[in-house]
């Protein structure tokens, strides 16, 4: 039986807390732009600005409902062009993570923690990881750019670490940068390999 899983491509964005986003946006809500794969996430029509000290990234999106710490998720090549430095971590784990100024239209905040180069990562159900015999926190390998498409590097991501909880959508989460590696422009069919 094949394990196939949708493997998507998370661009830098940020989960933000509710006061925080009053203190960048003086306002109380987010406006969804529109619903992203894990039920109740969505995209949010707010956006901020990253500055570094040897550059910006500007419109990086904020990702809905609040969260209670804000993370700030970037790819290598994101923190180089903002010169900061940033751990590679499961998302919610900040201690000592990387810092960044986040400029909105009604504030800034420097963050002396937050940033996050985030572990690429599978989101499965309870009961499709009982199906498949997969364990919430150990790590698997995926292969991608087999059959579906010519245009996508054959490759296998190793150290995919399993996160599981009956809310998940089956999906695989790769930054930007290991989406750039495999020639993956957008989701691409993804096969969980046997060890
Ligand atoms: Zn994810």
């Amino acid at each position: 039986m094949k394990k196939e899983i949708i493997v998507e491509v998370s661009a830098r964005h940020l989960h933000i807390s509710q006061a925080d986003y009053k203190t960048l946006f003086n306002k109380d809500e987010l406006t969804k732009m529109k619903d992203i794969s894990q039920p109740g996430q969505f995209a949010a029509n707010e956006t901020v600005t990253l500055h570094g000290s040897k550059g910006e990234i500007g419109n990086v999106r904020i990702l809905g409902p609040f969260r209670s710490q804000t993370q700030i998720e970037l790819a290598k090549t994101d923190i180089y062009t903002l010169g900061i430095e940033a751990p590679l971590r499961l998302s919610g784990q900040l201690k000592d993570s990387g810092g960044v100024l986040v400029v909105g239209p009604a504030g800034h905040i420097e963050y002396k923690t937050g940033v996050i180069l985030a572990l690429r990562h599978l989101h499965i159900s309870e009961t499709k990881a009982a199906e498949w015999n997969l364990k919430h926190g150990q790590n698997i390998r995926i292969r991608v750019g087999e059959g579906e498409s010519d245009d996508i590097k054959d490759m296998v991501f190793e150290e995919i670490i399993v996160r599981v909880d009956e809310s998940y959508t089956l999906a695989c989460h790769i930054d930007t940068d290991e989406a750039n590696a495999a020639n993956i422009n957008k989701s691409t069919l993804g096969i969980i390999l046997d060890e």
